[in-house]
């Protein structure tokens, strides 16, 4: 493989120069844990550093740092203008660490640094900014409950939080939940994805110096079955907020009523449907858009458009309108400003990403481009121990096969045809997910129909992945339930409560 495409730029310089932190944080400094792992880029396959890994024991102490700080520590009990100002020195601190942040993200886990200089790392001082600036936008309600008695009802902060997030977003999904979280008052202990756990670290060291009470936040990098397990069981804590896999999602369910209840909120999968009637208003961005929808952030998306519905009068020719633009996301050193797409997260997780493809070829799909690891002459990636795969298409789908069905979670994209909207909607429905769905058309009617038809968090008409932090984001079904980023996820950080006062 050519030594050519290896990017030399500022990037690689910058990332050669990096000072990675590795220790867990817990109540306001750096300490080891118990046990430790290498993580390994999944850019050329090199140990980025030895993390140390929480135990039980560092999972207790974490919470028990969170614990004290809630029940007797100044957070909680300081104006919200205050905690405000903290949270937005927080975000300064992050936007002047921007590049170090981006960094961190694209050595951990692979992303194009365009996408974590240019959507993750700003996005979280934005998500932090939008949270500190409601903290003292909120009132409670004073019910008219006669001339006898005065009712107040008010919002309280729940408590200890303990966040659990994925790899594929980790500082973007961490700050969803630590943000809301943080500004009404919690403490929490956050447990990054073990595949990202460095910039996770450096986002709590901003928080110390940002001014961030000790204990406030913690982070516990470790094993899933082990650290996240153990915050999951813990009595300490109130509130477990997830995103991540269904089927973890489910252990949390029951790591709640094997302890003490504590209010779980799940953020799970998605096997989302994008559908493209004959009507769309330009066919050509319906392809741009499609391609995106699966390639992007190398399809390792909970929101991804790995089912792509396309109305059989027009399937041939929109098939191969995204197998073109398919064929222009080629696999590249995610440090290169130039790439768009960077490996998957790591060997394992590309192993099981073309199991799948095989699966579905097994079943009678046909691939259509695609399938391999990138070593072909014109796609070839910079590291042969890197974890790359093609962008990959597959058409003639069968709707109840597993390619159909299963969370893939890379960059697959499954196309399956329909006959009418009616049949559209029974397709866009066969699924046990509900996170999210598209439709392209240029029929308003169509659009809102098949649009309430489909129970989904979110739909989009002639867009993919269009968002804001102004709108809720979530799914129902097996995808989960409770939303993340808006004015609604405060409620999941808060408890009602009801004051009573007797004026007789
Ligand atoms: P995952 O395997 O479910 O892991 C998510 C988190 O849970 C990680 O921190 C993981 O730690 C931890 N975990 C794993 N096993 C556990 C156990 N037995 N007990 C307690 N914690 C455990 O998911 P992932 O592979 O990191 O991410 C991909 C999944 O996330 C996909 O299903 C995707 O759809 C979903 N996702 C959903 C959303 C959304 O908002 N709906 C957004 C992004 C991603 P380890 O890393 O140590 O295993
Ligand atoms: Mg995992």
């Amino acid at each position: 493989m050519s030594s050519s495409t290896v990017a030399s730029g500022p990037w690689v310089k910058r990332a050669a120069e990096l000072v990675i932190e590795n220790r867990l944080f817990i109540g306001g400094e750096f300490s080891e844990g118990s046990d430790s792992f290498d993580r390994v880029s999944p850019r050329d396959g090199t140990v980025l550093t030895t993390v140390s890994a929480a135990g039980e024991a560092d999972v207790d102490r974490a919470v028990m740092a969170a614990r004290v700080a809630f029940d007797t520590g100044p957070w909680p009990r300081m104006k919200p203008r205050e905690r405000a100002r903290i949270l937005q020195r927080w975000a300064d601190l992050i936007e002047r660490d921007r590049a170090t942040l981006a960094l961190l993200v694209s050595l951990e886990m692979g992303k194009p640094i365009r996408d974590s200089y240019g959507v993750d790392a700003p996005g979280v001082a934005r998500t932090i900014r939008w949270y500190a600036e409601l903290a003292d936008k909120e009132t409670g309600e004073i019910p008219d409950v006669g001339l006898d008695a005065l009712a107040l009802v008010t919002r309280q902060p729940a408590g200890v939080v303990g966040a659990v997030v994925p790899w594929n977003f980790p500082i973007t999904l961490a700050a969803w939940k630590l943000a809301p979280a943080l500004a009404v008052g919690c403490t929490a202990v956050l447990k990054p994805a073990e595949q990202s756990p460095l910039s996770a670290l450096h986002l709590a060291a901003l928080a110390a110096e940002a001014g961030l009470p000790e204990g406030v936040l913690n982070v516990i990098n470790g094993d899933g079955a082990v650290a996240g397990r153990a915050l999951g069981l813990h009595p300490g804590v109130d509130v477990l907020a997830f995103t991540g896999s269904t089927e973890v999602g489910r252990h949390f369910m029951r790591y709640s009523a094997d302890s003490n209840l504590k209010r779980v909120w799940l953020e799970l999968g998605g096997k989302s449907p994008n559908i493209v009637f004959p009507d769309a208003p330009d066919l050509d961005a319906a392809a741009t858009a499609a391609a995106w929808a699966i390639f992007f952030n190398g399809g390792q998306m909970c929101t991804a458009g790995s089912r792509l519905l396309v109305h059989e009068a027009i399937a041939d020719e929109f098939t191969d309108l995204v197998v073109a633009k398919a064929a222009t996301w080629i696999p590249g050193d995610p440090l290169d400003t130039a790439t768009t797409m960077g490996p998957l997260v790591d060997v394992d997780h590309r192993s099981s990403v073309m199991a799948h493809i095989d699966r579905g070829v097994a079943d009678g799909a046909r691939l259509r481009i695609g399938g391999g690891v990138v070593h072909e002459a014109g796609t070839a990636t910079p590291f042969d121990d890197g974890a790359y795969l093609q962008a990959t298409v597959l058409d003639h789908v069968d709707r109840t096969s597993a390619l159909a069905q299963h969370e893939i979670f890379g960059p697959v994209l499954g196309v399956l045809t329909f006959r009418d909207a009616d049949d559209a909607i029974a397709a866009a429905r066969d699924t046990d997910y509900g996170l999210a769905a598209a439709i392209w058309t240029a029929d308003l009617k169509t659009a809102h129909r098949v649009s309430a038809a489909i129970p989904a968090g979110t739909v989009w008409v002639n867009c993919y992945e269009e968002g804001d932090m102004t709108v809720p984001f979530g799914g129902v079904k097996m995808s989960g339930h409770g939303r993340d980023k808006s004015k609604h996820a405060l409620e999941k950080y808060t408890d009602l409560k009801t004051t009573w006062i007797n004026l007789e």
